[in-house]
């Protein structure tokens, strides 16, 4: 990760996510890590996830309190776009630019753009297009334009190479302890009435820690998580 920059940043990492605990699925553990060492961490939800097969909007914005203190994030935020209607069109992503200059982040990061959940695919090219008009001082010239340094990419469902992996190992149970505050989606509780079985239901927290512990293996982390950085990382020597 490039060195922090001098210039007045809000944010050190914001993070969008199309639904409530896609973020902590892919790098609860990276933004556990970074507001422990002292980094200052949003997070956006883009939806309130009400096409979710099991729970409602309430339980799951009760969860997504309970996860986000678990992890001590600065802010949370969601932009109520329609689940299942996030569309790559001004009237949508012009809230995702507006946040940007809001927030001032030196970083950025979005849902990995290949990934089974249409909605996940659509957040991450909305994010791509965000950034790139959040910079532009003669896009919507009434909000002060905003150049971010970098936008990673995270995964959530699917597991393909990262070319970053970062060693969560000492915050790992922290990250497990913030996605099992979404007891609607992860707990099978097939006894409840108005209830189906989901991926989520089955086992899908065991897949999560799986791929934690396979992205950490090549470095002999006992759990990382992976990122996809858009464009060249700078370094500053070797
Ligand atoms: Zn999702």
């Amino acid at each position: 990760m490039s060195a922090k920059a001098s210039y007045d940043y809000g944010l050190d990492m914001l993070v969008f996510a199309a639904h409530p605990d896609d973020a902590e699925i892919g790098m609860g553990g990276t933004i556990a890590k970074s507001i422990r060492d002292g980094l200052k961490v949003g997070l956006i939800d883009l939806t309130y996830a009400e096409m979710s097969s099991n729970g409602d909007v309430d339980t799951r914005q009760r969860e997504a309190r309970e996860a986000s203190a678990v992890l001590g994030l600065t802010v949370r935020e969601n932009l109520g776009l329609p689940d299942r209607g996030l569309r790559l069109e001004a009237s949508q992503v012009d809230k995702l630019v507006s946040a940007i200059r809001r927030y001032r982040p030196r970083n950025v990061f979005a849902p990995y753009y290949i990934d089974r959940h249409p909605d996940h695919v659509k957040c991450s090219r909305m994010v791509e297009e965000a950034v790139f008009n959040a910079k532009l001082r003669r896009y919507k010239p009434d909000e002060p334009a905003w150049t971010a340094d970098m936008l990673y990419f995270y995964f959530i469902n699917d597991v393909h190479a990262p070319q970053l992996v970062l060693d969560v190992t000492d915050v790992h149970e922290q990250k497990m302890k913030a996605l099992r505050a979404y007891r609607s989606q992860f707990e099978p509780s097939g006894d409840q009435q108005d209830w189906v079985q989901t991926p989520l239901t089955q086992g899908y927290l065991d897949n999560v820690i799986a791929r934690d512990r396979l992205f950490g293996q090549p470095k002999r982390f006992a759990y990382a998580e992976g990122f996809i950085p858009k464009g060249p990382v700078a370094i500053d020597g070797f």
